[in-house]
């Protein structure tokens, strides 16, 4: 088969029509399709890194909020004293009101990781369509290796790891005599 364009033995199809490597090329390049795919990738990998960002530092302040208020109630809990409902020591309230915003932050983390991999399932269509490898090249790369689970279920560790720690330390505040 020829191509369209020229008269060379065409190697390559491109919609239909028959082409050259070089007019191949050329007809490649001019396909519109090209640079509105690439604004799309670059926005969705905007979009992820942004949310991750957001993410990251919202994870961080609560946290280190929650660790700082935690320790405050286990060193003040004679002085905050008992709850006149419930008769036992406020301080143990506090842990529990931790553990509520630990939960938060881990629902609207698992949320943010759901949208994450619609968007990660676009880009890995964007590269096919363009044969360019990105994401996919470094998924391909690390999926296999020992860290990669671990890594990737860090932020499930280290939620419930908190919401351990806090629930443990509501009972013992709850359950310790005040002095
Ligand atoms: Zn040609």
């Amino acid at each position: 088969m020829k191509c369209v364009r020229c008269s060379k033995e065409a190697e390559y199809v491109l919609d239909g029509s028959s082409f050259c490597t070089e007019h191949f090329k050329e007809a490649e390049g001019k396909k519109p399709k090209t640079d509105s795919l690439i604004a799309e990738y670059e926005v969705l990998n905007e979009y992820v890194h942004k949310r991750e960002d957001g993410t990251l530092l919202a994870n961080s302040i609560i946290i280190s909020a929650t660790l700082f208020v935690v320790t405050f109630a286990i060193q003040n809990r004679n002085n905050l004293g008992m709850s006149f409902f419930f008769n036992v020591p406020i301080a143990g309230f506090i842990p529990i009101i931790s553990t509520v915003l630990i939960f938060v932050l881990y629902f609207l983390w698992g949320t943010s990781s759901a949208v994450d991999n619609v968007c990660f399932g676009r880009i890995h269509e964007i590269e096919n369509i363009l044969h360019i490898e990105g994401t996919g090249y470094v998924l391909k790369n690390v999926e296999n290796k020992w860290w990669y689970g671990p890594r990737r279920n860090l932020w499930h560790i280290v939620f419930i790891l908190f919401i351990g720690v806090y629930l443990f330390t509501a009972i013992w505040l709850f359950r310790q005599p005040l002095l």
